[in-house]
């Protein structure tokens, strides 16, 4: 007998029909003699309709009171879902946060998990009932509600997965696995059968919103085996596995890009020591976080910086450093949200060359301009113009062998 961990965000629990196919599918498993736990979301659209909510209320809601709003959505599943298995003779029974617990730290929506102590999963598991989750909620300090993040009910799962010490956690959602690249631009796309916790870490990070990123990063330290699959149909999905799982590893495995990013250009600044800390410091002091950075030689004393921030932090980037002319010098400052970042993955680039150049060539080759390079050591990221984000995810996509 294997205890598994099975997790069905927004759309799989859309409505009561979609509920009751939900039970189906965990009662084959039960049916097959595992134990299960399920962790449900809030049925889509409803999270945002309660943030909605809280906005409309107060400018800044207070933290802990929107945890409570938001966190009513898979309250509303949680209870439904328990239902519809007793409905088909499967015993179940719901469990909020509080209930598990799923014990967080203070930080009102954005807690981290703390500790999940198992007992009562595990004695309603051994009785041979279903354990039916809230995700995405926990219990912090002061047994006040907490929510994990937007997004949050996949860490809910694999938390959950990892201190069970359950053989599988199943991701259930609207597509049948990881793609090497965004399937509805790059028609050629291919489903992945298995992608290693790094990759996946870059991929998630940089905007394939198939896992929230914590919950990567959870199951890599856990070594949590996470499937991501459809609730939609019976196919095999994608397995996010260890590296040495992997026999036969392509060089690069996925092509991720984000419009979420923009560039800041401070021009002819002074080029001496303790520059760009006079930049960045205020930027960190400001919470902004600051991705990719290129300074160009100097040849006359000054230097042209270019960076990138989220698109939402840009106004306020501008802000700060506006704020700082009086001890920054520098001529002008180009804020440009006009941009995608796009980035090839693979673990396999530690042990070969030349990845990063066939990037450079391919895209030269469509008469794209680089604005900005970064890398790592599984991945080389380009800023370019938004408006060559389709052509240049196709050409990649064939250059590195990719296409179906
Ligand atoms: N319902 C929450 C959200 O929409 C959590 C989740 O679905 O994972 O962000
Ligand atoms: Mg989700």
């Amino acid at each position: 007998m294997a205890r598994i961990v099975q997790k069905f965000g927004g759309t799989s629990v859309a409505d009561i029909t979609r509920i009751k196919s939900v039970a189906r599918r965990v009662k084959r498993e039960v049916d097959a003699g595992n134990q299960v736990a399920v962790v449900v979301s809030a049925m889509s659209g409803v999270t945002n309709q309660l943030v909605a909510w809280t906005n409309d209320l107060a400018e800044i809601p207070d933290a802990r009171e929107y945890d409570v709003v938001v966190a009513s959505g898979e309250q509303v599943t949680a209870g439904l879902t328990a239902l519809a298995l007793q409905e088909i003779g499967v015993p179940a029974r719901s469990f909020l946060g509080w209930q598990v617990p799923i014990e967080t730290d203070g930080s009102h929506g954005k807690a981290r998990i703390g500790g999940i102590p198992t007992e009562s999963l595990r004695g309603c598991m051994d009785a041979g009932v279903v354990a039916v989750v809230a995700g995405f909620q926990g219990v912090g300090p002061g047994d006040r509600v907490t929510t994990l993040g937007r997004g949050g009910s996949d860490t809910s799962a694999v938390a959950l997965a990892a201190a069970l010490q359950a053989e599988r956690c199943d991701i259930f959602t609207d597509v049948d696995g990881v793609y090497t690249t965004d399937p509805r631009i790059v028609a050629k796309a291919r489903k992945l059968d298995k992608i290693t916790y790094e990759e996946m870490l870059e991929m998630a990070s940089l905007g394939a919103k198939v896992l929230q990123t914590r919950s990567v990063e959870l199951a890599m330290n856990h070594r949590v085996r996470v499937q991501v699959l459809s609730s939609f149909t019976d196919a095999p999905g994608t397995l996010v596995v260890d590296e040495d799982e992997i026999v036969e590893q392509q060089v690069v495995s996925g092509i991720a890009y984000s419009r979420d990013e923009a560039k800041v250009t401070l021009v002819k600044v002074a080029d001496r020591p303790g520059v760009a800390a006079a930049i960045f410091g205020p930027l960190s002091a400001g919470a902004i976080n600051v991705d990719m950075i290129v300074q160009n030689i100097s040849e006359d004393g000054t230097t042209d910086l270019t960076f990138t921030v989220a698109k939402a932090d840009l106004a306020r980037t501008v802000k700060v450093l506006e704020e700082q002319r009086g001890t920054l010098v520098y001529q002008a400052l180009k804020p440009d949200s006009n941009v995608v970042k796009i980035s090839v993955i693979g673990v396999g680039m530690r042990s070969h060359t030349g990845v990063a150049q066939l990037m450079f060539k391919t895209l030269a080759d469509k008469g794209i301009n680089i604005q900005v390079i970064s890398t790592s050591e599984i991945k080389v990221s380009v800023l370019i113009a938004e408006e060559y984000t389709e052509l240049a995810l196709r050409a990649l996509h064939t250059a590195y062998g990719l296409d179906v």
